[in-house]
């Protein structure tokens, strides 16, 4: 690997260095070749035999540099302080084959001065939600934090009831996240031109072309942020627990605990259970990423030529580009062109899959199975599943509007319809059903159904005959969806 160690260079305030502690009797749970590849790790023999040890905590490579960052946060609108990272270390930087920077973190990986009231480690269950989310996101090509394999271990964790203590080794493009500047204007603010300099230089580099660096670099983190909550809203994705210490610099998904992917479409659903007023539902996101950001830039004004009203024209562009992404997302799912009919016609859609609680993901790919049924015989199965589920009036809105949207694609080159919206419209995404039945067999010491999982996450695109079946069924139509803990 191409070590690129460089955080360890910052200033020792906002880290502490120190090695993790190991786990007891690590064992393999699932490694991400993919990844291994892409990091080079795959092309090191010590690595490769010693992947559980290294995971486990048990064995350190000489060139790893491990250390526990410090930052702090606003959880759910309110100031915490100092809160993370209680139980992870940013244990190496590589320079990826594709000459991109990628941070290798321990997750579960024991105390650190800043565990506080915590124990410093991870469980399996969430161990593999993070997992198998990473992955299923990165194929999504949403971007996104994923990992290059997990442990699982005899050491006993207490949460609810008593659990095995796991590991992952979490690959990112970064792990600062807003919360680290908001640590550093409260308790080292000294250090935050040096650290705005290392954001630059190391993640926006092309910001130093501008007259004006920083604002540069703080509209493009504006930016790249309401891109990723775009692409989150286009394929039903709600984070659910949107702090600013769970908000990468990067604009790349960072921190599963509670998330869900929409099934049957409700935009106010709370997917975690800790959201007692709903402040992070789905329909919520975009607004959250917005305040976040909201509170995020003043810090900078510390900064020489940073005034308000440059932040606020930093800050203007999220809206626009948000909705610009959204929008040109939602029609090129209908398989439409980015005009002002194709939103009437996708939003109409969406409010017909909200008032039937239609399963959001399958329902976009039924639209298959309507504009060419021959060719998509599963999609065409979907579509059955839908139409069935509706009666009555619902019925005649549906007839309605699949007649109004039949017309409009047939104006339209069918080849290139039917491959936006097989681009677009997952089969398989990681419903909350399908990543429980890996966890149950998990405990057992299980590991298949993550592989199996793993697999077709690795192309969601693509109908997989033997799993379809079981994969890609939505809840009951009244089944109540439960938060996830
Ligand atoms: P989260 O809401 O999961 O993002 O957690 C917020 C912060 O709490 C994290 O950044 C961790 O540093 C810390 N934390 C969470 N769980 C633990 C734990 N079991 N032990 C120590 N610190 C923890
Ligand atoms: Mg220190
Ligand atoms: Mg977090």
């Amino acid at each position: 690997m191409h070590y690129q160690n460089t955080y360890v260079n910052l200033d020792p305030r906002l880290y502490h260095k120190q090695p993790p502690t190991a786990l007891e009797s690590p064992r393999a749970g699932h490694f991400n070749t993919q990844v291994a590849e892409q990091l080079g790790w795959a092309d090191d023999d010590d690595l490769m035999a010693r992947w559980v040890d290294i995971v486990g905590g048990q064995y350190v490579p000489s060139q790893f540099e491990p250390l526990a960052m410090a930052y702090a946060g606003h959880q759910f609108g309110q100031w915490a302080g100092q809160l993370g990272d209680g139980r992870g270390l940013l244990v190496a930087q590589v320079l990826d084959h594709n000459n991109q920077l990628q941070d290798l973190h321990l997750k579960g990986s024991g105390l650190t001065p800043y565990s506080r009231m915590g124990d410093g480690r991870a469980v399996l269950r969430s161990t593999i939600r993070e997992y198998l989310c990473g992955h299923a996101l990165t194929q999504l090509d949403i971007p996104s934090s994923n990992a290059l394999g997990f442990v699982v271990s005899d050491t006993p964790v207490r949460r609810e009831r008593m659990e095995a203590g796991a590991a992952l080794m979490r690959v990112a493009d970064s792990h600062i996240r807003l919360g680290h500047i908001e640590w550093i204007a409260s308790f080292a603010p000294d250090l935050l031109g040096e650290f705005t300099d290392y954001m630059i230089d190391t993640y926006y580099p092309k910001s130093r072309d501008s007259e004006a660096p920083v604002l540069a670099f703080l509209q493009a983190v504006v930016e790249r942020t309401a891109r990723m909550i775009a692409d989150w809203q286009l394929i039903g994705f709600a984070h659910g627990v949107m702090n600013t210490d769970n908000l990468s610099i990067t604009g790349s998904t960072l921190d599963f605990g509670p998330f869900g992917f929409m099934e049957r479409f409700n935009p106010a659903w709370i997917n975690n259970h800790s959201d007692h007023t709903g402040r992070y539902t789905y329909q919520n996101q975009p607004a959250i990423g917005h305040w976040n950001l909201n509170v995020w830039l003043p810090h900078f004004m510390r900064l020489e030529g940073v005034t308000r009203d440059a932040l606020s024209d930093c800050l203007a562009p999220y809206e626009p580009t948000f909705m610009q992404h959204y929008q040109q997302g939602l029609c090129r799912k209908l398989g439409l062109p980015h005009q002002k009919e194709s939103l009437s016609l996708a939003f109409e859609w969406l409010t017909l899959l909200e008032d039937n609680l239609l399963d959001y993901t399958n329902s976009f790919r039924a639209l298959l199975g309507l504009i060419s049924p021959e060719n998509y015989p599963y999609e065409k199965q979907l579509l059955a599943t839908l139409t069935h589920e509706l009666q009555g009036e619902a019925l005649q809105v549906w007839q309605d509007w699949s007649a109004r949207y039949l017309a409009h694609v047939q104006a339209l080159s069918i080849e290139q319809v039917v491959t936006d919206m097989q681009t677009t419209n997952p089969v398989y995404v990681l419903r909350n059903s399908m990543a429980q039945r890996a966890i149950t067999a998990a405990k057992q010491g299980q590991f298949e159904e993550v592989s199996r999982l793993y697999e077709l996450l690795a192309s969601p695109y693509t109908v997989q005959d033997i799993a379809t079946a079981l994969d890609s069924t939505p809840p009951a139509p009244n089944a109540p969806q439960m938060p996830i803990s």
